[in-house]
């Protein structure tokens, strides 16, 4: 402790403009995971996140653990390959209702069609020892819908992928980080033992379980603010007074 989330998007080369910030290349994705085994961290399966922070076990010093979010197709073509090659565990967070499908929920927000993972891929992903997670059936803002429809989207995504995981799926991520008192408590009441949220900082023994914190990983960081996000587990840049300390030290580190 504390652990460090890290929240990517998609692995692939952007097609346009909006695309960007959510594609990280598979080069930069890499070197990404180069950086924390240089760095000498442990990468962590989401449910030992949850041991921690539950106090059920002492986790290391310097620990990471690796999401995505939506559950596009180049989480199982191209972060996969990159991931067994470091060893490295991570959580993959599908909307349920777009598998075998396309990205439509994106579509007002300028961004392009893009397949989403098929359930076989979705099951293959899970027969590495990817952990399959719920990202809602229909990626809603969560904390600005009604209860009764927030209930339905964690409840009917969670039994279609535990249809077809044929295992329990315990582990949830807020779409747009949305969330509220009421959601949360949600959340809890449909059966997930977890819940990653997109508030900045490291978790602790004793973060909520419910609202784990994650730094996201934009396609346009450079190694730099990458090392800066795994250190500090920001979504913004820390003071700039920090900043030239930091860097010093990252440099040395390079
Ligand atoms: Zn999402």
């Amino acid at each position: 402790m504390p652990v460090t989330m890290l929240m990517y998007h998609m692995i692939t080369h952007p097609k346009n403009a909006n695309e960007v910030r959510l594609c990280r290349t598979p080069d930069a994705f890499r070197k990404d995971m180069e950086q924390i085994r240089q760095a000498g961290y442990q990468v962590l399966s989401f449910a030992t996140v949850l041991d921690g922070v539950a106090g059920r076990v002492k986790l290391p010093d310097k620990a990471v653990a690796i999401t995505f979010d939506d559950g596009i197709a180049c989480a199982y073509e191209n972060a996969l390959p990159i991931l067994q090659e470091f060893g490295y565990p991570a959580s993959v967070f599908v909307v349920s209702s777009r598998v075998g499908g396309y990205n439509d929920f994106g579509e007002g927000f300028g961004l392009p069609r893009r397949r989403m993972l098929t359930s076989n891929e979705v099951r293959e992903l899970a027969e590495s020892g990817i952990d399959i997670g719920s990202h809602t059936a229909n990626h809603l803002w969560l904390g600005k819908t009604d209860k009764a429809v927030v209930f339905q989207e964690l409840l009917e995504s969670k039994m279609v992928l535990e249809d077809m995981l044929g295992r329990e799926v315990p582990h949830f991520a807020y779409p747009f980080g949305s969330w509220s008192t009421q959601a949360r408590d949600t959340v809890i009441e449909t059966g997930y033992k977890g819940a990653c949220s997109t508030l900045s900082g490291r978790n602790r023994k004793d973060t909520d379980p419910y609202l784990l914190r994650r730094s996201e990983i934009k396609g346009s960081d450079a190694p730099w603010q990458f090392g800066l996000k795994l250190n500090f587990a920001t979504n913004d840049m820390p003071p700039l007074s920090d900043v030239r300390h930091i860097v010093r030290q990252l440099i040395k580190k390079w």
